[in-house]
């Protein structure tokens, strides 16, 4: 995909799928009307379980080959969102998965939990110097659900986003670059109760998650943007469908290893965590008021732009 509105967006995640799951509609939407898009992925996800049982022979409990297929499994998922610029941050199997908290794959020599967070933090802001976004979406600082991987997502894109922008670091990638607006993925909370309770009626696996489970669910207050993906949805699932040791997706419904049933969402929700937003709220668009908006710059607004807004 060309791009040719001179936008740029950075989205930086744990695990291959994630990117499909928190984003798909937002990158297959923002490629087409031809911004740049760039995936980063921390982690190969080699600590996955898998679904189907003609593959279970991958999990690292076996041959361990899960992270090579699931690199597979991302670039046919970047193929049908149109996006041609993913990465793995260091490359492939630079960082491994850590597994969920509390697991002996946390202590791996190795794994992403365990990183230096300013050392991968540089490998990434060498990425945002190199790109140049005016837009970053990653996690809360929970990760949105409290994975080991997610967390440390969090940590190293938010430290990029200091260092790309200081002049004093690594003068030697390239001049520094200010990111204008960094956002979390979110779910507002009545969306994902009223899509659960759906779930529960009409979808064909044999339990529904919780709101619990899902990760970055917020009080609808705390959302800033919605992105409308609709006319993206059937791009959005057959991504989702790319990363098939990891998702099933059934109609409007997906399930992951545990066959717990959830509502695929094509709005997709965001909070912006750094940067100004634009002139109204909710913003319908990640780049209003930034240099490559397409809406006029708001008023400065910092009730409506917390440095550090509450979860
Ligand atoms: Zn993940």
């Amino acid at each position: 995909m060309t791009a040719t509105t001179g936008r740029r967006l950075l989205l930086v995640h744990a695990h291959p799928d994630d990117e499909s799951i928190n984003n798909g509609a937002t990158m297959a939407r923002y490629a087409a009307e031809g911004a740049h898009v760039t995936l980063v992925t921390c982690t190969l996800g080699e600590g996955g379980e898998v679904i189907p049982p003609e593959l279970a022979h991958l999990t690292a409990d076996r041959e361990d080959a899960l992270g090579a297929h699931r690199i597979g499994e991302l670039t046919r998922a970047m193929a049908e969102l149109g996006v041609g610029d993913f990465r793995f941050l260091g490359g492939p199997g630079r960082y491994r998965d850590s597994g969920m908290m509390g697991v002996p794959d946390n202590d791996v020599p190795g794994c992403f939990w365990r990183a230096d967070v300013d050392e991968a933090a540089d490998r990434l802001a060498a990425v945002v110097r190199e790109v140049r976004p005016q837009v970053l979406v990653t996690y809360d600082e929970d990760g949105g659900y409290g994975h080991p991987d997610h967390i440390q997502a969090h940590r190293v894109a938010m430290r990029a986003y200091e260092l790309a922008a200081d002049p004093a670091h690594r003068p030697d990638l390239g001049p520094a670059w200010r990111i204008a607006k960094v956002y979390w993925n979110r779910v507002p909370r009545s969306v994902i109760e009223r899509g659960l309770a759906e779930t529960a009626e009409k979808a064909p696996f044999p339990g529904v998650a919780q709101a619990a489970d899902i990760p970055g669910v917020v009080a609808d207050e705390l959302v800033t943007t919605v992105l409308d993906g609709t006319a993206y949805t059937d791009r959005k699932a057959a991504a989702m469908a790319a990363h098939a040791t990891q998702i099933t997706v059934d109609g409007a419904f997906f399930a992951l290893s545990n066959d717990l049933g959830q509502p695929l969402l094509a709005t997709e929700y965001y909070q912006l965590a750094r940067g100004r937003a634009g002139s109204r709220l909710p913003e319908e668009d990640l780049f209003a008021g930034s240099d490559a908006g397409a809406t006029a710059d708001g008023p400065e607004d910092p009730a409506a732009t917390p440095e550090e807004p509450a979860r």
